[in-house]
């Protein structure tokens, strides 16, 4: 955006009502709670990953996937992100997990769990495999 078209938007904001100004906060409120998501995929501290394919740790920021940051390996040139390595690594339509663990949950069968989350059948037989290697977390 120009400077000169961002000191209008600024200006702006004196003339807006108070619906309008709470729907801008609602709005950036958002953006921050999106971002603040993405950053769940980073270190807490900012530090950069080591690269679960050969061991360095001379990553760079490669983008990001799905909401998720990126890196690349500098000496093997290989991309990845925080998860890989582990059981949930490239798992897609993670808003659909829940669902999918729900009805296996339920004692429903693969295929039965799959259309109800709406994911392929092949899909749902290789989740079913990962859920059941995530380490079960004592709560
Ligand atoms: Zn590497």
């Amino acid at each position: 955006m120009r400077d000169s078209k961002f000191q209008e938007l600024i200006g702006s904001i004196d003339n807006l009502t108070p619906s309008q100004r709470q729907r801008l906060l609602d709005k950036i409120g958002n953006m921050e709670h999106e971002q603040g998501e993405t950053r769940l995929l980073e270190r807490a501290d900012g530090s950069l990953p080591q690269c679960p394919h050969c061991g360095t740790s001379d990553p760079v920021r490669w983008g990001q996937s799905q909401g998720v940051q990126r890196f690349r390996c500098r000496k093997c040139g290989r991309t990845f992100n925080l998860l890989t390595g582990t059981p949930l690594a490239r798992l897609r339509y993670k808003e659909r997990w829940r669902e999918f663990a729900e009805a296996m949950r339920e004692g429903k069968s693969i295929r039965k769990s799959a259309e109800l989350s709406g994911i392929h059948r092949n899909t749902s037989f290789r989740w079913q495999h990962r859920f059941l290697n995530v380490p079960a977390r004592p709560k």
